[in-house]
């Protein structure tokens, strides 16, 4: 048990996702990571548990919980040893229909995500051309009658093959025609189960982890209006608020990751045995996993801070920054040890540290990068100049 683990419930939601774990132990992660294949028992077990359906409202179908509690969740996942890319995106994603969307929309969606018939896993923002700049993405949506035309081309589109349903970010007004940057984008549900083949095409993108992200291109594909999530133009702004969310979220990964690594690390070095005593009695060893371990305690506390601020109705835009950098840094801090302290065997695969520090890494680009978050602080925490 460590500090900031929780209240009583919460330490119940850790013990609970810990047995869940416990089915899927390293040799599973591995196979699924050799085949690049999604984890698709895991991601059931998970469903069936009712843990993706944490942050609906129980009137919906879920259990009401906060983001606390989500994160803790999410952490339990990875301090096990696994990995919720394959279905953390339900989490935060859903965020933006259950505080922008209509009642319409979230009687007809929400009972069916919460009992794990559809999955809303994809989140259609980035683009080839605009990278950050989400601003200047491309992909259009030109109203016609009930319907909006789309047209574009979105990339790294995770989980897309695997997702029933996508939150997709579009321009419906071009950037002459709006007065503020942020203006003239609009969040649609587009139920992917009719789009493929129809004007969807889904095109997987092999990478270092096993993560089933795609590259997906709309060609004249129609979605109905009422699959618009609140008003047209004010896109931007409901994404952001998910995007707070998922910061929070990922940086609860990545401390479980860093726990993960921080207790293998310390196990290994207490047992293997070089000049005649176990290599974790040298300071050279010792001290590069105390240092993560320190890292970790701090990013576990600002991680719980951004998100009882998220579910007191504060805005985090500092907070859920600051536990996103603090966290991926401890993360990276705790493999890199890890990984050190294993010498050769942590390139061995049967080890799970090389696995584990190749997936922790992407927490140093996605869901955004460091360097981002640095000039967000520096600009809009410290009132330093602007920098792009
Ligand atoms: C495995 C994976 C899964 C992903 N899943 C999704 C998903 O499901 N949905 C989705 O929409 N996106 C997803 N992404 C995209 C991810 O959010 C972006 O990769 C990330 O935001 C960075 O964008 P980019 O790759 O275009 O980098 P770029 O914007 O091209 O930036 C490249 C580098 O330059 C740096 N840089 C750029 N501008 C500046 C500046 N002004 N100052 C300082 N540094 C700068 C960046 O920090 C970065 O390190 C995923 C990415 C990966 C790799």
């Amino acid at each position: 048990m460590q500090d900031g683990d929780g209240d009583e419930e919460t330490r119940a939601i850790r013990a609970g996702v810990a047995q869940l774990c416990s089915r899927f132990d390293g040799a599973y992660w591995r196979t699924c990571d050799r085949q690049r294949a999604y984890p698709q028992a895991f991601v059931e077990a998970l469903t069936q548990a009712g843990y993706l359906a944490a942050l609906i409202p129980e009137e919906y179908g879920g259990s009401s919980l906060g983001l606390v509690h989500a994160a803790a969740i999410l952490e339990e996942i990875h301090k096990s040893g696994g990995n919720s890319a394959a279905c953390h995106a339900q989490m935060y994603i859903m965020g933006t229909i259950l505080r922008h969307g209509s009642t319409a929309q979230k009687r007809r969606w929400l009972p069916q995500i919460a009992g794990g018939e559809v999955r809303l896993q994809a989140f259609g923002v980035t683009e080839p051309t605009s990278g950050t700049d989400t601003l200047s993405l491309r992909t259009t949506a030109v109203r016609e009658g009930d319907r909006y035309r789309v047209n574009g081309q979105k990339v790294w589109t995770s989980r897309a093959e695997h997702s029933d349903l996508m939150l997709l970010l579009a321009r419906t007004s071009s950037r002459e025609e709006v007065e503020k940057r942020d203006e003239g984008l609009s969040t649609f549900i587009v139920d992917m189960r009719e789009a493929r083949g129809n004007g969807l095409t889904i095109r997987p993108i092999r990478t270092m982890i096993n993560h089933s992200t795609t590259e997906i291109f709309f060609d004249d594909l129609e979605v109905p209006a009422d699959n618009l999530v609140g008003e047209e133009g004010k896109g931007f702004r409901y994404v952001l608020d998910g995007m707070n969310a998922e910061r929070v979220l990922i940086a609860a990964e990545c401390v479980g990751d860093a726990r993960w690594f921080i207790e293998t690390a310390v196990k290994y070095a207490c047992e293997r045995v070089v000049f005649g005593r176990p290599i974790g009695a040298n300071q050279g060893v010792q001290f590069p996993i105390a240092k993560a371990y320190s890292q970790t305690e701090a990013a576990a506390l600002m991680v719980r801070k951004a998100a009882m601020a998220f579910d007191s109705g504060q805005s985090i835009g500092p907070a859920a920054n600051m536990a996103k950098y603090l966290a991926a840094e401890a993360s990276w801090a705790a493999g890199e040890a890890c990984l050190q302290t294993h010498g050769g065997f942590g390139f061995a695969e049967d080890y799970d540290v090389e696995r584990k520090w190749r997936e922790t890494r992407l927490y140093q680009v996605a869901p955004v990068s460091t360097n981002m978050i640095l000039s967000y602080l520096g600009q809009h925490v410290l009132g330093l100049p602007r920098s792009y």
